[in-house]
């Protein structure tokens, strides 16, 4: 069975584990170095980048998640995908460059601005439309070459890969669609199709 690991430093990560359940697939809290081992993948979820930056630096586990990135899929929605860019102009964040691209926090607006949108993706598996909720979401300003936009709000990424790394603006755990989650436990199976 694989194994999902969920950085549990902070945020919606229990949201995670529920839907992965759903999927049949064994999920690890993961809090400290030592957790990364034996799992297939890492969700880094949404939450406080600020605060999630860090204590990933204070238990001191972001070279053991740099580490794990090379070899297996890492996924980043919301505040995980500006943890997993490459910049963000925010120096209270420290990025982990997992993605290229440019991050602005907050960009489409406070709390009481949130909404949902239906976001539309091809996968191997067809078109998927799923339910996209934005919470205090970041935006993609600009990207590198070698970043697929897999979708799009408003003319403007919302869902990018780049090799064996993925992130969303917005929270695919607070639909009720396993898509995004889907294509990140294919990954698993599939690493070397994966660039
Ligand atoms: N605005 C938050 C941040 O900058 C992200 C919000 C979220 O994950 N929903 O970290």
């Amino acid at each position: 069975m694989q194994t999902v690991g969920i950085l549990t430093l902070q945020g919606d990560y229990d949201k995670h584990a529920q839907v992965l359940r759903k999927r049949n697939v064994d999920t690890r809290s993961v809090r400290y170095p030592d957790d990364l081992l034996n799992c297939d993948a890492l969700i880094i979820p949404g939450g406080e980048s600020t605060t999630m930056s860090k204590l990933m630096d204070h238990i001191g586990i972001r070279d053991e998640i740099l580490t794990f990135a090379q070899t297996h899929p890492v996924m980043g929605t919301c505040a995980g995908m500006i943890l997993m860019a490459n910049r963000g102009g925010d120096s209270r964040v420290k990025p982990l460059g997992l993605l290229d691209i440019t991050i602005v926090r907050n960009a489409y607006g406070r709390q009481v601005d949130s909404f949902v949108e239906e976001i539309e993706f091809k996968t191997q598996f067809g078109v998927e439309v799923i339910k996209g909720v934005f919470i205090r979401a970041p935006k993609i300003k600009s990207i590198g070459g070698n970043v697929e936009v897999l979708a799009e709000l408003y003319n403007e990424p919302v869902f990018v890969r780049q090799g064996l790394h993925m992130a969303t603006s917005f929270h695919p755990e607070l639909s009720n669609s396993c898509a995004i989650h889907d294509l990140l436990i294919s990954m698993i199976w599939e690493p070397v199709l994966a660039e």
